[in-house]
């Protein structure tokens, strides 16, 4: 199965990218690194990036030394400098060694744009992106050399009425505003069901493929079939060792958003070897 991917898709290398979210100090990082680098120092073909907390994101990428794996920046603002108390900016986070990040995660996104911190807890919208400001800092990781992660998915209300297609469309069509031809290639999608995202329970597998297949489709529809065709996708929710390549092997399936499994440094080693 996984050598009818490589024939679909030879040209889209995989991407796995582990999220600590709000976890591991420093020196835990610095350990993860020393651990987990042996474990995939054969594994060139995958990129992969660590997400850390931003106050260990310097250190992590000096424990990471010349290996290729990458670090990044769970959010950011959009704006280079000011008077933005509590935000960091790409060029700060380029500064501390960031060469990916992520935006709009479910758990910075909010309904309209509203925090929810009420969900608190649970894999819930709670901190109010919305999507025009998803979409303000995709135009400016776009100006910087960092590679952005756009990550879409639909909550479980939305799923059981029926709107998961419309709801992940719609997010990726407004990322994409005014986003240029030129630029698409290095956009990084992640289907995320919001559903899935912390909770164990995996989407099933040829759904999520069919739902990355609808990113690549949306994507194909603004700037053309070539740039469908290469645009690199990750599913993320309760991605597991057992759950990664099956995944992995399937035909809009390009890499992997893991959060609580690469969190450890032998399961998400796992992860990144079931895309080889
Ligand atoms: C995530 O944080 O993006 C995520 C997918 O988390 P988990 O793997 O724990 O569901």
């Amino acid at each position: 199965m996984l050598f009818e991917r490589r024939l679909f898709c030879f040209m889209r290398t995989p991407f796995i990218a582990g999220n600590w979210k709000l976890n591991k100090t420093i020196e835990q990082a610095q350990s993860f690194a020393r651990e987990f680098a042996p474990l995939v120092q054969d594994a060139e073909a995958v990129q992969v990036a660590l997400f850390p907390v931003f106050t260990a994101l310097s250190a992590l990428k000096s424990a990471l030394g010349d290996t290729k794996i990458e670090v990044g920046g769970q959010d950011f603002y959009w704006k280079d400098s000011g008077a933005y108390t509590g935000e960091v900016s790409l060029p700060l986070l380029k500064d501390a060694g960031a060469s990916v990040v992520l935006l709009g995660h479910s758990e910075r996104r909010g309904r309209f744009g509203v925090p929810e911190p009420d969900l608190e807890g649970e894999a819930g919208r709670v901190f109010g992106d919305s999507d025009h400001s998803v979409n303000k800092k995709l135009l400016a990781a776009l100006n910087t050399t960092i590679t952005p992660i756009v990550c879409v998915g639909e909550t479980l209300t939305e799923r059981e009425n029926g709107h998961t297609d419309v709801v992940v469309e719609n997010q990726i069509v407004m990322a994409l505003e005014e986003v240029d031809a030129t630029q698409i290639s290095r956009v990084v999608f992640a289907y995320e069901p919001v559903w899935a995202i912390g909770t164990g329970q995996t989407c099933d597998a040829q759904e999520a493929n069919r739902v990355c297949g609808i990113v690549r489709a949306t994507v194909a529809t603004k700037f053309g079939s070539s740039a469908g065709d290469a645009v690199r996708i990750q599913y993320g929710g309760s991605v597991k060792p057992e759950s990664a390549r099956e995944l992995l092997s399937l035909e809009h399936i390009d890499g992997a958003l893991v959060g609580g499994a690469s969190l450890k440094a032998d399961s998400f080693a796992a992860i990144v070897r079931a895309a080889l």
